[in-house]
């Protein structure tokens, strides 16, 4: 195992609009940061198309484009940026020690910006078919389904606006839902019921994803299991997209910092500190109302000046 001798000032997990936002604060702020980008480097902006919702971009602007931007903003003023995983921490004591495999850091600032991801259904066939006709992403792979049948599996604001998005390419779009009423916001809701090619099917989930393997693997179809009576039915699609909702990226913090009910990491109020001195959380991470670009880059920045203002209480030399 290799130990880097240096401590750090801050050490920053995550590449989306909160990591890079908390880079470019502490950057400027002279601490000279480290940001390990995880797994997806620019985080969930990265497998979306337009972002019409980001101030600033009155044309809107592609997702990975933003988030190019974001670091090459946060590198300019000295960010270190390392496309690693940090796959272990330990913050049982000062310093903090991070481990990226057998690579071992240390440092008396984390800030944790490591996201949310998608969450599955969980039931056979869908990561069989994962990349094949099943997805969690309409804005990356509703193209591959022009003038196809698709369902949205789920009732919220991403169902909705996953449903409305794929209306551009495919010939019908059908949302399942688990009850007979959405959880979407009213506008979300009525837009989609105005659509006349989005239809519904109510009180029903998927109990499972068929294909076929051959010229090339694919979704055929999906058993639905109604949720009032548990009647079975079989109807024939050529997608499926899973927007129920997303799963912090906490697990990691388990052992160390205090999580809600979901998983999200819990914050002072109107602060990204943590229970544990030193240590700040923001974004998606700790977000399970807002969720938005420009609101994660929000807690990014208060994160940052929580971390200077700790370093020159702490470490005033
Ligand atoms: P959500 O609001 O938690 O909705 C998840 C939906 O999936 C619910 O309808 C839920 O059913 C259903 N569901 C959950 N688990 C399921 C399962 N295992 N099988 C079948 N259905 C399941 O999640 P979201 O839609 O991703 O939205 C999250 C947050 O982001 C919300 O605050 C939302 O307002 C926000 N958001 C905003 C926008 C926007 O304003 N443009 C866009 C996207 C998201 P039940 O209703 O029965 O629980």
């Amino acid at each position: 195992m290799s130990k880097n001798s240096n401590i750090e000032n801050v050490i920053i997990i995550g590449s989306g609009p909160a990591g890079y936002t908390a880079a470019l604060y502490a950057s400027r702020a002279n601490l000279n940061p480290v940001l390990f980008t995880g797994p997806q480097p620019g985080g969930q902006l990265t497998i979306t198309t337009d972002v019409e919702n980001y101030p600033g971009y009155p044309d809107g602007v592609l997702g990975p484009m933003m988030m190019e931007d974001f670091r090459k903003q946060a590198e300019r003023f000295g960010t270190r940026v390392v496309e690693r995983i940090i796959t272990k921490a330990d913050l049982s004591k000062q310093p903090y020690t991070l481990w990226s495999e057998d690579e071992q850091y240390q440092t008396r600032t984390v800030i944790i910006a490591t996201g949310a991801e998608a969450k599955w259904i969980g039931v056979a066939g869908e990561s069989e078919y994962g990349g094949h006709g099943v997805s969690a992403c309409a804005t990356c792979d509703g193209f591959f389904f022009r003038n196809k049948d698709v369902i949205v599996v789920g009732g919220g604001d991403t169902a909705m606006e996953e449903a409305q998005f794929l209306t551009r390419h495919c010939k019908s779009v059908t949302v399942v839902h688990r009850r007979d009423e959405l959880r979407a916001s009213k506008i979300m809701q009525d837009r989609a019921k105005a659509n006349p090619k989005i239809k519904f099917i109510w009180n029903a989930v998927v109990d499972e994803i068929h294909g076929r393997n051959e010229p090339t693997k694919h979704v055929t179809g999906v058993t639905l299991r109604s949720t009032l009576n548990g009647e079975t039915s079989h109807l024939p699609i050529d997608g499926v997209f899973v927007a129920i909702g997303h799963k912090p990226n906490s697990e990691l913090f388990k052992d160390f910092l205090e999580m809600d009910d979901l998983g999200y990491l819990r914050t002072e109020p109107f602060s990204a500190k943590t229970k544990i001195p030193g240590v700040f959380a923001c974004g998606d991470v700790m977000d399970r109302v807002y969720r938005q670009a420009v609101t994660a880059a929000g807690t990014g920045c208060m994160a940052a000046i929580d971390a200077e203002r700790y370093l020159e209480s702490e470490y005033p030399d």
